[in-house]
Parts: structure tokens; C-alpha cells; sequence
């Protein structure tokens, strides 16, 4: 079995099965495999397009950009407050956002869990409880720590700074086997398909137990009978100018929405469902990537894109990781124009970068835009904008301190530094945070597990409180910001909702 082409059915679709699931991405893929695999008859309905693994190696980024993010990647997070207009990336395509991970797989913190277990009573979701379900998903995606060969120079002089400093840096794991070459490619798609996203990791073997998946289908509302969810319907993308496409409507035992933080909040909200939380206490993860030039080239893309970070700071909320993305990409945020720029441009090669994240509050709502996409806001909160700047300062330093010649602050018409006194003189001046340069890439919360109807959406089940029938199992149900990449936790609660909901529906 194959993916079918949403865009080239030539009649309406009328399907009935065991579990329709909404969207392809880390927690849709994740539970089509493992219900398919139990033997249930399962249908995957995703709105972005279906392309072969052996195809998106191929793409450039701004051909990426176009076909597997959403709104070609110009989404955004638009600031309230003292906060930065913060790009957001997300995936639209068969594989959603796991497409363009940078591979990076952590567990979620144990004080996290400790949190959820004694704080919030969610037993089921203590680090104990879901060690089965990590081991699973880490087997199924290959995760192995990133060997040293692949640690690029650009990490490599970040990493002697931060020694320097007292802080050590260890290696990150991967969801890349032994197979990763090191391009620094990977947000755009893998050049040589050794990142175990979820089209490689889990759709195979969902396929082979006869899932249908359906690209170019976008659902539009849940289907309910007396009280209860019992399918979805939409329309087929790709219908002639002018027309609408073709409509579907796919019946099922039960209905899973695996849309991701930002829409599956959209289609409960259209349905009228109006749970403690939905569309609230969205967290991004704000992070800041800083640039530093070197005397001596460093050639910063051989090697893989991420390969270390450090826990030192995790106590205050920040996360160092390194990172180094496609080199135009970088390029687009180097200051100048005209022969500055071009002269920054030919020293690509002496550029490294860093990035640190913040371990935020929580302060995104998502609601209904006037076109298709939702509008997504964010304040961020003082101590989170504090640590923002202390994220950037600690980087630069680093960055000195590992012999950069100067650092390019993530701040909008900042000069270069040179010195530690620069920094300091930089970071301790007044700064409107619109003027940073913010970024996100996990957004997370918008429809909360909670023990309690009262302060939550679904149940450590990834069971609607409002809507019988109806499941997600995406980043929406994690209860709280987690302060580590997203993909593990996010399959990891996935994989328990399947497992539950397999139980449930099989004699
Ligand atoms: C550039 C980038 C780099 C990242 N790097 C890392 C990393 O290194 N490590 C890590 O752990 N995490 C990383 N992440 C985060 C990780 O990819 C996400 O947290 C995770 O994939 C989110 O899973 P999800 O299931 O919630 O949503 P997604 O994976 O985004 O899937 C949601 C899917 O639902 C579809 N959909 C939405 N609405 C509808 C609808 N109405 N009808 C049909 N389909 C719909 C979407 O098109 C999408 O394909 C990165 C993300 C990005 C964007």
C-alpha cells in the first residue's frame, strides 16, 4: 500500500474504518503505526503533500520552504508586550514537522516529570510509567549519540569557550543511526535520508498493515452523532482555480487529531468545544542563534547540524545546543547591504553558531484568523525575557572566549562585539524585545492533559473531556513547557495514547 494522492482523486471520498487520525506529523504517524499494527483498520488524513524521502533529499531550501513548511515558512508568533516577534516553524506535509527536525532526541527532564507526577497528579505521565514508551519510540527512530567525527569546527570552538567558562558540553543524541554524513542540512530535509523521521521511522510499517493515508486532505470539522465524535469531513486540496476541491468524509470508532499545537486547537474551537485551556498556555521554547567570526576558516557545514549542547544552565531555563543550518539561510541574517554585506557573505567560511533556548511560561492563544491559518500571539513573561538576554550575553561570551574575532548579537541594528565589555555594555542597556531576533520551533499546550475537566482538555489518555470518541496525540496535550526538544516527548505521550486506545478497542 501506498500514499494516496489527495489532489489526484477524481471523486469524493466516503470511507469508513476504526480510527480516523487527522494529520501525519510526530504524534499522527507515530499512533497510525502502532493501531495499524494491533490490527485496527486506520485512515491518516494529512492537508500537506506527500513527497518520497529520495525526493525531498533533492530539494533546495527554498524549494523546502515551499513544499514542506507551513505558510512556505513565514508563520509567526506575534508579540504582545515587551515580547520579539518570533518566527515559527512548523511542517505541512506527509511526516509534518519531524521532516525538519534538526534530529536532536532528549527524554523529557526528570524534574519536568516530577512536576507532572507530584504537581499536577498525572500519574500516568511520570518518568516510570512511560519508560516502555520511550524505549520504542528511541528504537524505532535509530537514536544514537553523535559521534565526535561529525562535530563540526563551528561547535567545536563554542565548545572551548564554554570550557573556558567552567561549563562542559556533552554530545547529543540523534535520530540518524550510524548513517548521518554531516551536510547541516537536515530543516530542509535530509540530503542522504539518515534522519529517521516519521516517513521513514513509522510510516512503513503503518503502510504494510494497511493504513491509508491520504495527503492533500484537509479536515474541516469532526463529525458527531448523539454527543459523540464519529469521523471527520473536509475537502481534497488541488482542485482546479476557482473550485472547491473535492469533499471527504471518513467515519470511524474513533477520531484522532494529531494537527499539532497550533491547529488542533482550531478544530475543536470550530466545533464549539470550549474545555479549561483550549487554544491557551501555548509555550514556544524562544530561542536565539548567535553568529561569531573567526580569524581562520572553519568551514561550519561539514558536520553534523547539531551535535552538542550543555545542561549547566538548565536550573535557570536556558538550553545551549548547537546548531548550524543551511549556509544562505544564515547568510539572509547577516547585517549590511552592498559590498558589506558581500564582504560578510565571502567570509561565510569563519562564521560558527550556537543557539540557546529559554524554558518559557507559556504565554501563546491561538484563534481563528480571518483567512485559513489561525493567528498566534504570545507574551512572553519578564523572568523569560530576562533569561532571553542572558541566553545571547552567555554566547557571546563563549563565543570570545573561544577566540572569535567578533560576535553578531541576534538584535536588530546592534553593531558586532568584540569584547566581553561590549557585551556587557550591550546586554545591560535598555532593549526593546521587538528589536530580537527570536525564533521557535516547539510550540506546545494548547490543549493540556489534565487530571481535572476543570484544568485541562483531554486525560493522560489523550481522552477529550468534552467530547466522547474524540483523542489527540500531538504537542497540544503536553501539560507544561518542557525545556528539551520536542519530538521524543511528543511520540512518547503518543505512543501511551495509542497503546490505551488500542486497548480500548480491540475485544
Ligand atoms: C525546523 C524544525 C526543527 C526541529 N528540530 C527538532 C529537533 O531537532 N528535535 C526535536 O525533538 N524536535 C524538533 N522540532 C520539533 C518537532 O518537529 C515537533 O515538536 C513535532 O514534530 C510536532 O509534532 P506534532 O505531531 O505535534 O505536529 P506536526 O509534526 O507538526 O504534525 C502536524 C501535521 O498535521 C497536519 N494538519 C494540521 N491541520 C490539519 C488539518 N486540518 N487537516 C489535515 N491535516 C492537518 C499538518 O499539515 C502536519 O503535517 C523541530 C521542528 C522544526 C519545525
Amino acid at each position: 500500500m501506498s500514499v494516496v494522492h489527495g489532489r489526484e482523486l477524481k471523486k469524493p471520498l466516503r470511507e469508513h474504518c476504526d480510527v480516523v487520525i487527522v494529520g501525519s506529523g510526530a504524534g499522527g504517524m507515530t499512533m497510525a503505526a502502532h493501531l495499524a499494527e494491533a490490527g485496527l483498520d486506520v485512515i491518516v488524513l494529512e492537508e500537506g503533500a506527500y513527497y518520497r524521502s529520495q525526493d525531498i533529499s533533492a530539494f533546495k531550501p527554498s524549494e523546502s520552504l515551499r513544499r514542506l513548511f507551513r505558510e512556505a515558512g513565514m508563520l509567526a508568533a506575534l508579540g504582545r508586550g515587551q515580547t520579539p516577534t518570533i518566527s515559527l516553524t512548523v511542517g505541512r506535509a506527509v511526516g509534518g514537522s519531524s521532516l525538519l527536525t534538526g534530529g536532536v532526541c532528549f527524554r523529557i527532564p526528570s524534574e519536568v516529570h516530577h512536576g507532572w507526577e507530584h504537581d499536577l497528579g498525572l500519574t500516568g505521565l511520570s518518568e516510570r510509567s512511560l519508560q516502555d514508551e520511550y524505549a520504542d519510540v528511541e528504537r524505532r527512530m535509530a537514536v544514537t549519540r553523535v559521534p565526535e567525527r561529525l562535530r563540526s569546527e563551528s561547535t567545536r570552538r563554542f565548545v572551548r569557550g564554554a570550557e573556558l567558562m567552567g561549563v562542559k558540553m556533552h554530545a547529543l543524541h540523534r535520530n540518524t543511526g550510524d548513517d548521518c554524513v554531516g551536510s547541516a542540512m537536515c530543516n530542509f530535509g535530509c540530503p542522504v535520508g539518515a534522519k529517521r523521521s516519521v516517513d521513514i521511522s513509522y510510516m512503513p510499517s503503518a503502510l504494510r498493515h494497511g493504513t491509508r493515508i491520504v495527503s492533500d486532505a484537509l479536515v474541516q470539522e469532526i463529525v458527531t452523532k448523539g454527543g459523540r465524535a464519529v469521523g471527520v469531513a473536509g475537502r481534497l486540496l488541488g482542485g482546479r482555480f476557482g473550485k472547491p476541491g473535492l469533499s471527504f468524509r471518513v467515519t470511524a470508532r474513533a477520531v484522532v487529531l494529531s494537527c499539532g499545537t497550533i491547529h488542533t486547537p482550531m478544530l475543536l474551537q470550530g466545533q464549539g468545544l470550549r474545555s479549561h485551556g483550549l487554544g491557551r498556555y501555548i509555550t514556544v521554547h524562544p530561542c536565539v542563534r548567535m553568529m561569531a567570526r573567526f580569524k581562520e576558516p572553519l568551514n561550519g557545514w561539514d558536520g553534523a547540524l547539531q551535535s552538542a549542547h550543555t545542561d549547566h544552565f538548565d536550573g535557570e531555563g536556558i538550553k545551549f545546543t548547537s546548531v548550524y543550518t543551511s549556509v544562505n539561510v544564515l547568510a539572509a541574517s547577516l547585517p549590511g547591504a552592498g559590498p558589506e554585506l558581500m564582504r560578510r557573505v565571502r567570509d561565510m567560511p569563519h562564521y560558527a553558531v550556537f543557539g540557546g533556548m529559554v524554558h518559557d511560561g507559556g504565554g501563546g492563544v491561538v484563534s481563528r484568523g480571518l483567512g485559513r491559518e489561525p493567528v498566534l500571539s504570545y507574551e512572553m513573561a519578564p523572568r523569560d525575557l530576562v533569561q532571553l538576554r542572558r541566553a545571547m550575553a552567555i554566547l557571546a561570551e563563549m563565543a570570545l572566549l573561544g577566540g572569535a574575532e567578533e560576535v553578531l548579537p541576534p538584535i536588530f541594528g546592534a553593531e558586532p562585539v568584540r569584547t566581553k565589555a561590549q557585551v556587557r555594555a550591550l546586554m545591560d542597556a535598555p532593549l526593546d524585545a521587538r528589536r530580537i531576533e527570536c525564533l521557535a520551533f516547539h510550540p506546545l499546550g494548547s490543549a493540556r492533559a489534565a487530571n481535572d475537566p476543570r484544568r485541562g482538555v483531554v486525560n493522560q489518555d489523550g481522552a477529550s473531556y468534552e467530547l466522547p470518541g474524540l483523542y489527540i496525540a500531538d504537542g497540544s496535550i503536553l501539560p507544561t513547557s518542557i525545556g528539551v526538544n520536542s519530538q521524543v516527548p511528543i511520540m512518547t505521550l503518543a505512543t501511551r495514547v495509542a497503546w490505551r486506545l488500542r486497548d480500548a478497542l480491540l475485544p
